[in-house]
């Protein structure tokens, strides 16, 4: 059967809820939401509908179903668990032309209530017309990751200037291109930077500038460890949306995929012993696409304020007034952790981490080495293959126990991960045995120990206990 799409002005509107249990106690939350004055006919409540009873936001016409009970209500929902009783329901409701809903069953219902995505104002509601409810759940889950949370704000910023819009723009074609500009700028960035005024003013200054030029921008986006799982919800829109891609080399291809097909990829990253793209360069085109009006995404491995000079590309973005945003990534040390099962905190074990980098030699020795070889912390070390030697030695001069576990990581949460755990002393041997190379996060302190007990992805856990 084919539906008519509505959507209902509920607002001080009487509506039944027929049932007491909690699938009545949902519907009857979406209507409350709606603002209706929601009454329940049920011989008894679940905890919630007690709960907004004793609070006044409902009434109760408590006992069993009575035709009385339709009087002046607006629709009625019939969520009993007795198919008898909803057919009672409904039937009494289609006598008197009230639109009435029966949970689970399309045939008993002359409306249906659809799958939504709420970004109020603005809602997209998904039906199978009864078909196939789990698909419209299945498609209400895909657009609520692809659907920005800036868009309700949005709705809300426009209906409050429609007047306006409208009365700049009077014909119709012209309106729309003046939409269709606002949507494809800055006004997303600064509603999710929570700058509802800078983004009213935009659409204002749009309002009087004739056509204004492009303005691009950057967002400087973590990419997480390697697992695309891993990407945030931002990371993954913003992706979607980007005109340009400029990412690191480390950034892997299945994340890669998941960017707008048309969108132009760019590698850029840094490679130890490889021709690299210099931090310059990197500069140079970040604000080249910036000012043809592109949306540039800067896509970095892990997070992009850990060891990966994001705040340099902010400083220079900000020189030369190129509008940014950032989103936070997993960084490799949460991300390996997680994967190996290494606590990086822990009661018994450890109160403090620290995020370390022993890129080479002289890093190592602006390095407070008595503070890193303290005990009852956790230190994660970041780019360190090489220097595996230095850091032992330096550790154990400064007074860490040759005991101390560690576990090294090398390709964390990717489908090669290796987890290689052993003592301090034995560090650079256990690391050359293995052939360990970089990318591979070492984790060094008492709770390290733990990745052998505690182990979950991945690799043959036979293996880690060999190397132990
Ligand atoms: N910004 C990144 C770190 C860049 S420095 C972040 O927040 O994770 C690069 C170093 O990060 C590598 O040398 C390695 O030590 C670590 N690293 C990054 N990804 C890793 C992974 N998947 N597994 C192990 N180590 C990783």
């Amino acid at each position: 059967m084919r539906l008519y799409p509505v959507f209902a002005a509920l607002k001080g509107r009487p509506v039944l809820v027929v049932g007491g249990g909690y699938v009545a106690a949902r519907k009857t939350a979406a209507l409350l939401a709606a603002g209706a004055h929601v009454r329940v006919g049920a011989p008894a409540l679940s905890a919630p509908l007690a709960q907004w009873l004793a609070q006044g936001r409902i009434v109760h016409n408590a006992g069993a179903f009575e035709e009385y009970w339709l009087d002046d209500v607006w629709l009625v929902v019939a969520a009993t668990d007795d198919r008898r009783i909803n057919a009672q329901v409904a039937a009494a409701a289609q006598l008197r032309r009230i639109f009435v809903n029966v949970v689970d069953d399309a045939e008993l219902s002359s409306f249906h209530v659809p799958a939504v995505i709420d970004r109020a104002p603005l809602l997209v509601a998904i039906s199978s017309g009864g078909a196939a409810p789990m698909l419209a759940r299945w498609l209400r889950e895909r657009l609520e990751i692809l659907l920005d949370h800036a868009l309700g704000p949005l709705a809300a910023l426009l209906q409050r200037r429609r007047g306006a819009i409208r009365a700049r723009h009077r014909n119709l074609s012209a309106r729309r291109d003046f939409y269709e500009r606002l949507f494809a700028g800055r006004i997303w960035q600064m509603l999710r930077a929570g700058n509802g005024n800078v983004a009213e003013r935009e659409l204002d200054r749009a309002l009087v500038a004739s056509t204004p030029a492009p303005t691009g921008s950057v967002a400087l986006v973590g990419a997480g460890p390697g697992d695309p799982g891993l990407l945030t919800l931002r990371a993954l829109r913003l992706l979607n949306e980007a005109d340009v891609i400029l990412h690191d080399r480390l950034v892997g291809a299945e994340i890669l995929d998941l960017a707008r097909r048309d969108a132009q990829r760019i590698a850029v990253g840094k490679q130890a012993s490889h021709h690299h793209v210099t931090q310059e360069r990197i500069h140079a085109l970040m604000l080249e696409h910036a000012r043809a009006g592109r949306r540039v995404v800067r896509l970095k491995g892990g997070d992009p304020f850990v060891f990966g000079r994001g705040g340099e590309e902010l400083e220079f973005l900000r020189t030369h007034d190129v509008p940014y945003e950032v989103v936070p990534g997993i960084t490799a040390a949460l991300a390996c952790a997680a994967y190996a099962g290494v606590p990086l905190t822990h009661r018994d074990h450890a109160q403090s981490v620290r995020l370390v980098t022993a890129h080479c030699k002289e890093s190592l020795d602006t390095l407070d080495w008595r503070a890193l070889a303290a005990e009852r912390q956790t230190l994660a070390i970041y780019m360190g293959v090489a220097q595996l030697d230095t850091l032992r030695d330096r550790l154990l001069a400064h007074g860490r126990a040759a005991t101390t576990p560690f576990a090294l990581i090398e390709n964390g949460t990717r489908p090669e991960q290796r987890v290689i755990t052993g003592s301090l002393a034995d560090l650079p041997r256990l690391q050359r045995q293995h052939g360990v190379q970089s990318p591979a996060l070492l984790i060094l302190g008492e709770v390290a120990a733990l990745a052998s007990k505690l182990a979950w992805f991945g690799q043959d856990l036979r293996e880690l206990e060999r190397a132990a």
